[in-house]
């Protein structure tokens, strides 16, 4: 069975999935899960709290369900302040978790999330500053297994036309596909958007360069906060990979594995 290696328990500040609905869930679609808790250095919950978990506990609590079906990530928020970098990078050598996401929530102050009536930038400017810096997270934090939702800002932002389009951005999403591919980093294929045909045509564009430029190997993560997601959307992102012949693949103690599809 193949994995969907974008899943948050509530160890993130902002889902409260159990364990045993989502595995009960994810079974009914044939998917095995790894589990990618938000670890987020430079963002804050409204509140003021950090946006982190105890990491020891969530092996604790987990480890008599890690196994065939259950795999233990996180994602990281990316950032590249210099102490950010060395911090993120010294969480995810320092544990045993199985894969590890990077993901860009914050273009430097801005987070995406919970700032996006603060964007005055027009739509080509705010692009273009997202991807010089997503392009620049990966030279800094070269660790990672896979890069999450590259399509994560068109979710929030507010222009008429939110869709981000490889035509619209060749150079700098070549730029951004290469470093991927340098470094030997996954695109992961996000579903959180990809029921909407325009949005689905926008991340397409991109996955298609991506095997263009020589891109092989995709992870395909729902990014489920709740069970009542998991598994619908899958196929749709399986299906992206099949049309460009990229290999869905998940990680085990941080080694890459190709999924089983049967
Ligand atoms: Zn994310
Ligand atoms: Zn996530």
């Amino acid at each position: 069975m193949p994995f969907d290696t974008h899943n948050h328990t509530h160890f993130s500040f902002d889902a409260d999935m159990n364990i045993q609905d989502a595995l009960k869930e994810a079974e009914k679609y044939n998917l095995n899960l790894v589990l990618t808790e938000h670890y987020d250095l430079n963002e804050q919950q409204e509140d003021g709290r950090p946006v982190d978990f105890e990491i020891d506990r969530y092996f604790e609590a987990y480890s008599s369900f890690r196994g065939e079906r259950l795999l233990l990530g996180i994602e990281l928020g990316l950032d590249n302040r210099p102490d950010y970098i060395t911090r993120n990078r010294t969480i995810a050598e320092s544990h045993p978790f199985d894969m590890v996401i990077g993901s860009v929530h914050n273009l430097q102050d801005y987070d995406m999330y919970s700032d996006r009536t603060k964007n005055f930038l027009s739509k080509q400017d705010f692009f273009s500053q997202y991807l010089i810096y997503a392009e620049n997270t990966i030279h800094q934090n070269p660790y990672i297994d896979t890069f999450a939702h590259i399509d994560y800002p068109c979710r929030y932002l507010t222009y008429s036309d939110n869709v981000l389009r490889y035509e619209d951005f060749p150079l700098l999403i070549d730029n951004f596909l290469f470093t991927l591919i340098e470094n030997d980093i996954c695109l992961e294929i996000n579903l959180r958007l990809i029921d909407q045909p325009s949005f689905r045509e926008g991340l397409e564009s991109i996955v298609r360069r991506y095997r263009e430029l020589g891109g092989k190997y995709v992870t395909i993560g729902g990014d489920n906060h709740s069970p009542d997601t998991i598994g619908i959307k899958y196929p749709l992102g399986l299906a992206m990979a099949k049309e460009y012949q990229l290999t869905p693949v998940y990680f085990k103690n941080r080694k890459r594995i190709v999924d089983q599809l049967q």
